[in-house]
């Protein structure tokens, strides 16, 4: 059986206990960047917080692409999330190639290139990446001043979250 019938079947027993409750309107307060890495996964455990309360953006890296801003923009100005927090990690996928490298070996090894240049937002250094994130997000005019945005780094070996500061001379 593939995973995805293995699912299905599951799904069907969980949804005779499920809590209807939980169909209500979401009321999420902190909106969550971070990367489709499943060791990211468990963020209710990673940052203590409820399930209910997070807002989850997941990109590959993550990158913060054009989609994700409109995604930021919705979660603080729809939804009513007051934070932002962007979650990056070591040992991510994303290092391990570049997109160059990555174009070619795919249109090498399926003989088509025709996809190429794919976009796959590839970068090397987790810190700054992070500062990137953070000053796009805080330059897009609909992301409210007010509203935190905040970088992170998750270490895959400890499990610690750390800050990621912006340089000085680029704070604002
Ligand atoms: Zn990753």
């Amino acid at each position: 059986m593939s995973i995805i019938d293995k699912a299905l079947k599951a799904n069907q027993t969980y949804a005779r206990k499920y809590d209807r409750k939980l169909g209500d309107r979401p009321t999420p307060k902190i909106v969550v960047v971070t990367c489709m890495d499943p060791r990211l996964s468990d963020l209710p455990g990673i940052l203590g917080l409820p399930q209910a309360d997070l807002d989850v953006i997941r990109t590959g890296g993550p990158a913060v692409t054009e989609d994700v801003l409109g995604e930021l923009v919705v979660s603080t100005r729809v939804l009513g999330t007051t934070e932002i927090m962007l979650l990056n990690h070591t040992g991510c996928g994303f290092t391990t190639f570049t997109d160059e490298e990555l174009n070619a070996k795919l249109s090498a090894s399926t003989g088509d290139s025709s996809p190429a240049p794919m976009r796959f937002f590839s970068y090397k250094d987790p810190e700054e990446n992070t500062r990137q994130q953070i000053k796009k997000v805080r330059a897009h005019p609909w992301i409210a001043k007010e509203v935190p945005v905040r970088g992170f780094i998750f270490d895959v070996e400890t499990g610690l979250i750390r800050e990621v500061a912006l340089a000085k001379d680029a704070a604002a």
